[in-house]
């Protein structure tokens, strides 16, 4: 078989990137349920302990997941990628390789809450601090809040909940003004629907929890480099351009080129903190991803027909889907998601809590879960759920009012979606 062609479309890139079948070998990617590796030579892994080029041990390769890095490399148009046991795996991760006790980053506000609070209370605690800017200040207000000891500038492409759209091109400005690197969580979005690298992000993480995997059956992350950001001329990366000494004085950017970011974080972070994946999670994930752009095509397609619907409703106040023309962020979305805004649609039922409360339990076919990006359509109530812990004060300050509702539309088919939402509206 050949290998997948690099100019291939992404379509393609989802079914044959990443694994090549040797003549007569397994048509799927097989799973390699094994820890280890066997060598004939002590020469040969002294080698690999110096520079890993080649799987030793789970803690941090695995053939199975290295073919689906790959995959998702190609998929974001990345050099090379690491997978994560879950997506704050790969956010802390993505961080740590950057920052140090002592430095600082810059995050939009409204990104994931586990990911707000990683930032402001487990990081923290390490002695590195988030710097919040809001997502819609300036290019001159974003460069005016890096300092000096600031590593990388965070933002998410469409934010979870708040479906706020990131102007990737106006933070990586920022950021490379002030040499350092722009990172973005392309969860929501997926690769079908941006590709942030095209528009200057240096590195992308993901949770694969979500519409990736899609099937709802296993929890994983990943992060891909760009290849882009020139670690020597920043000047700002010393462990990137000097010797580390617990690999012998290996020096990323010189032995490592433009991979010098996703090799580091293997050699030095996932050696040290092993949240690596297993192979049969790899596996599962790479079916999800064989069919994510018709999935992604549909999530799109029954999102925006349901967020018409819950509009159109004199029941709702409000409903936050950047498709609607009307949105704040919809000369966003045309510009950075031209093919569609994902699944996930916000409404504010009028009546608050106790209204979203009746909405939810009178639904047939959504169910009620803590998931979002599930295949099936699934529903979730903040203000009794994820932001329990919040008096009536700090949700309002949150954003959050009692009759949010976090709706993840899924691909069940739209008549029935749309039956289910009515007839759940009409009971309030
Ligand atoms: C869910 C989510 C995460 C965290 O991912 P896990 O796989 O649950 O650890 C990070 N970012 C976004 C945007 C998410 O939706």
């Amino acid at each position: 078989m050949q290998p997948c062609n690099p100019n291939a479309k992404i379509e393609t890139k989802c079914l044959h990137a990443g694994y090549t079948p040797a003549n007569g070998g397994p048509g799927v990617m097989p799973i390699v349920q094994s820890t280890t590796y066997r060598f004939d030579s002590t020469e040969h892994v002294a080698e690999l302990f110096d520079m890993p080029t080649e799987p030793m041990y789970s803690r941090f390769a695995n053939p199975t997941c290295d073919a689906v890095e790959q995959k998702i490399a190609a998929l974001e148009g990345g050099v090379g990628a690491m997978l994560t046991s879950s997506g704050q795996a790969a956010s802390l991760l993505s961080v740590l390789n950057l920052c140090n006790a002592g430095d600082s980053f810059v995050s939009a506000s409204t990104i994931y809450g586990g990911t707000v609070n990683l930032f402001s209370v487990t990081l923290k605690r390490f002695g590195i601090d988030v710097i919040w800017v809001d997502p819609n200040a300036s290019q001159e207000e974003i460069e005016a809040a890096i300092q000096p000891n600031t590593k990388l500038v965070f933002g998410e492409t469409i934010a979870n909940p708040a479906l706020t759209v990131f102007d990737i091109e106006k933070f990586a400005a920022a950021a490379h003004n002030k040499n350092i690197p722009l990172i973005v969580d392309n969860t929501f979005a997926t690769p079908i629907l941006c590709r942030p690298f095209e528009f200057g992000a240096d590195i992308v993480v993901h949770s694969t929890t979500k519409y990736m995997d899609g099937h709802a059956v296993q929890g994983g992350g990943v992060i891909v480099d760009s290849g882009n950001f020139d670690w020597v001329k920043s000047g700002k990366f010393p462990e990137f351009t000097e010797p580390d000494e617990s690999y012998h004085g290996v020096v990323y950017t010189r032995d490592f080129g433009n991979m010098a970011y996703i090799i580091k974080a293997r050699m030095q972070l996932m050696r040290d903190f092993g949240c690596y994946p297993a192979a049969h999670s790899a596996f599962l994930l790479n079916l999800g991803l064989e069919t994510l752009p018709v999935r992604m095509k549909q999530y799109c397609a029954n999102a925006m027909e349901a967020a018409k619907l819950l509009k159109a409703s004199d029941k709702i106040a409000s409903v936050t889907y950047p498709g609607l023309e009307d949105d704040p962020y919809h000369a966003l979305a045309e510009k950075y998601l031209p093919n569609g805004t994902s699944g996930v649609i916000s409404i504010s039922i009028k009546g608050g809590r106790a209204a979203a409360v009746r909405f939810m339990d009178a639904l047939k076919l959504a169910s009620i879960e803590v998931h979002v990006a599930d295949i099936r359509t699934c529903v979730l109530h903040p203000a009794s759920a994820t932001h329990r812990q919040l008096t009536d004060e700090q949700l309002e300050a949150a954003g959050i009012d009692g009759g949010m509702i976090r709706i993840s539309i899924g691909l069940e088919n739209i008549d029935d979606i749309l039956e289910d939402l009515q007839q759940a509206l009409d009971q309030v």
